[in-house]
């Protein structure tokens, strides 16, 4: 089965009334299990990630800060989260979550966090909601302790992965792929080594084929490891995304995206990027369609 990180703790406590819809993270752990693609064999719990490999990525000074609850009003505001100590010990099992993730992909040719994605933190500072880059901390270790030379990073967030493109600029085992809305946030955009801008209001068919034919461009037989960013602020009924790719699209995008990995038996870590839908119910089910996709390509194969 394929398997599953979650923590209680993704859920941090801060308020209700908060623009980030924070309690995803404990309704899609629900309807995944109420679904039965998560069961009891197939979760796992992960513990806060370690400063080695969070040094890995990040400064000594930042992540001091984030341990101290200490950053100036001025970065608080960039991050977007009040730093209280739930939203501290939400992003240390979060980023420990896509760090078990990808070590259980390497063993099960998929596994999926249920909260990560954070590609707007860099090296020394917090962005957009992002406290530290999981995937980037995940990606550093997967390349010292288990021999990866060729990572994918392939980031399909309405928004740049901007952060995971500046982390790894001169990192030529680590190759960045940001399709995004030209017109969104961020808006200074770093370079990733492919990004393909998009118009306002697209809608389905224009996008699959441009995502159809990104994966169709990068040379991905080359790659040894996959991390898929599979954000849902691409969807019509988004607050921020400005996008028109209905529910239907985004499912049509995750199994294009990961069967094609999946086929060419290259292991693949999804996470699930961003999502802030204007209904919460539909919100939480459009996060669930990673789960429930690579749930039916393993249990088809098996
Ligand atoms: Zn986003």
């Amino acid at each position: 089965m394929l398997p599953i990180i979650n923590h209680p703790d993704y859920v941090a406590q801060i308020g209700d009334d908060h623009k980030f819809p924070i309690k995803k993270f404990g309704e899609l752990f629900k309807l995944l299990k109420e679904d039965e693609i998560i069961k009891e064999n197939n979760l796992h719990i992960p513990g806060p990630v370690s400063d080695a490999d969070l040094a890995r990525v990040h400064t000594l000074d930042y992540i001091n800060k984030i341990k101290n609850l200490s950053l100036s009003k001025d970065e608080e505001r960039k991050l977007g989260f009040p730093i209280v100590p739930s939203v501290r010990q939400r992003s240390f099992v979060a980023t420990g979550g896509t760090v078990l993730a990808a070590q259980l992909a390497l063993k099960h040719k998929l596994a999926c966090n249920t909260a990560g994605g954070s590609h707007h933190a860099f090296a020394d500072s917090g962005n957009g909601y992002c406290v530290f880059n999981d995937v980037a901390v995940a990606a550093e270790k997967l390349i010292a302790e288990n021999n990866i030379k060729n990572i994918l990073i392939y980031d399909l967030d309405v928004h740049q992965g901007d952060g995971t493109a500046k982390i790894f600029q001169n990192n030529e085992k680590v190759f960045t792929v940001s399709i995004h809305s030209k017109k969104n946030y961020p808006l200074n955009k770093q370079v990733s080594n492919l990004d393909i801008e998009l118009d306002e209001g697209i809608k389905d068919d224009e996008y699959l084929e441009v995502v159809n034919q990104s994966l169709q461009k990068i040379n991905s037989s080359s790659f040894d490891f996959v991390f898929y960013v599979a954000g849902v602020d691409i969807h019509e009924d988004d607050r921020i995304g400005k996008f028109k790719v209905s529910a239907e699209g985004i499912k049509k995008r995750d199994e294009l995206v990961i069967k094609h990995f999946f086929d060419k038996k290259i292991p693949l870590c999804g996470v699930l990027g961003g999502g802030y839908n204007r209904d919460f119910n539909q919100l939480v089910y459009l996060h669930s369609i990673l789960h429930r996709t690579c749930h039916s390509l393993l249990t088809y194969e098996s």
